[in-house]
């Protein structure tokens, strides 16, 4: 996600082929994806054997609509998911259903959470709880979950009463909280909302396992999560983990929850699936919740007419197939502390850095105009903006992050590569990133 000013401007250039990790537009010129686009591109760009079991399945047929047919790709897609899934502790995660997108994938999410509430019995179960500076997508009720004030701001009437916690940040606690007490005294304050509410009324609780595209890759710390799990359990609360960008191996474990040993009841995953070859997202959800709704209702109610959409699940399983022979995930896990390293070393010596964080091949730089005070830069300046616009000058593609800090607009950039990246095209990555951010420090500074 951009500032929606940035997204269509007449100045974008105009893109005409990719290969790898290298796109390339009308005009000739060559960017290097440090950041797989937003990070979705996981596999690099123009892969033959992607594009030629799409075509195959296009051959075929490109779509049974999902209410008259099931197919061979969306069954073996299912079947990759589940085993992924019960491969990282998640057991059970076997029930989905295929989307075209995050958003989608997110709102229905909400809705499994909702049936299944109504589907056991608990009738007055109507709301979520989510957290401040997070981002769960565009439509009404994914962004009414989402803390992010400038893209909530225009539609603010219309969106659904959630109540948004504090974010679960390290380099910036809440207000009078050590950072070492960080996940306890947010899992604390989960806890007094659910009860200050009345858990009668709460369906479901959904947050980032690690916060992309509203605050710059921040994985929540150590215990945090499993805290989460049991307070859920304890209200008979439906987790809902939004998998959306740190899904599909991004953090190096297929599901980023993994990392933390919990297993959420309902998460979306979307950016990675398919990578970008077809647009394509999954809410994914436990057996026990699937149980309950089909005793009550026979199915769960979140149909689209693209559900399962066949070309988009083909183009699905053939990057999975590939994630998985490749070893990718394994391999994310193992680079993910040089891409950290590396980042850390372009950066060397520039004051303005104030945090460099993430999980894998998930890593952020926050920068700031004072490190001491954390004190952001003011928003008028738009560094997040400018490093983008210096490093499309040095052909880098990163993806800038103008999250709010404090009310105010903070800036930060992510580095996102795709998984079968080599490590000289990293040492590239990280150097044309601390060229470009070198150049607007001292730009704004100056
Ligand atoms: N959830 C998360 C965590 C995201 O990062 C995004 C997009 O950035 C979404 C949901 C929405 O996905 P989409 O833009 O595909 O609708």
């Amino acid at each position: 996600m951009q500032d929606s000013a940035t997204v269509v401007s007449p100045q974008l250039p105009k893109i005409a082929w990719g290969r790898g990790l290298y796109l390339h537009d009308t005009d000739g010129k060559v960017y290097l994806d440090g950041s797989s686009g937003p990070a979705v591109y996981c596999i690099g760009h123009g892969n033959a054997e992607v594009n030629e079991a799409i075509k195959a399945q296009l051959d075929r047929v490109a779509h049974g609509y999902r209410y008259s047919f099931t197919s061979d790709p969306l069954e073996e897609l299912t079947e990759i998911i589940t085993r992924r899934c019960a491969e990282g502790g998640g057991e059970g995660l076997e029930r989905m259903v295929f989307v075209s997108g995050g958003s989608e994938a997110v709102e229905s999410c909400l809705k499994i959470a909702l049936q299944y509430q109504s589907a056991r019995g608990a009738h007055t179960r109507h709301k979520f709880i989510a957290r401040q500076r997070s981002w769960h997508g565009n439509t009404l009720g994914a962004l009414s979950c989402s803390g992010f004030a400038a893209r909530r701001e225009p539609f603010e009437g219309s969106l659904l009463d959630v109540p948004l916690l504090s974010p679960v940040n390290s380099y910036r606690p809440p207000k009078g909280v050590a950072a070492e007490d960080v996940a306890q005294w947010c899992a604390d304050e989960l806890e007094r909302e659910i009860l200050r509410q009345g858990p009668e009324r709460i369906a479901a609780f959904i947050f980032e396992p690690v916060v992309g595209a509203a605050g710059g890759c921040v994985p929540a710390p150590p215990g945090y999560a499993a805290k989460v799990r049991e307070i859920c359990d304890r209200y008979e609360v439906v987790m809902i983990a939004d998998e959306v960008m740190c899904g599909s191996g991004r953090c190096g474990t297929w599901r980023a929850l993994q990392h933390d040993g919990v297993v959420p009841d309902v998460m979306s995953v979307a950016k990675g699936l398919a990578a970008g070859y077809m647009p394509l997202g999954a809410a994914v959800y436990h057996r026990r919740i699937g149980e309950v709704i089909e005793a009550a209702h026979g199915a769960v109610s979140t149909g689209h007419t693209f559900t399962g959409h066949t070309a988009a699940c083909a183009a699905g399983v053939a990057v999975q197939r590939i994630v998985e022979r490749e070893k990718l995930v394994e391999k994310v896990a193992a680079e993910g502390p040089l891409l950290h390293r590396l980042l850390g070393e372009a950066l060397e010596g520039v004051e303005a850095v104030g945090d460099i964080r993430g999980r894998g091949f998930f890593q952020a730089v926050e920068l700031v105009a004072d490190r001491e005070t954390k004190e952001p830069f003011p928003a008028e300046l738009q560094v997040h903006l400018r490093v983008r616009q210096a490093a499309l000058d040095r052909g880098l593609i990163c993806y800038p992050v103008g999250g709010n800090v404090d009310g105010r607009r903070g800036d930060h950039v992510i580095l996102a590569p795709p998984y079968n990246v080599t490590e000289a095209e990293l040492a590239e990555i990280t150097g044309r990133l601390g060229e470009a951010v070198r150049a607007v420090v001292a730009e704004v500074s100056g």
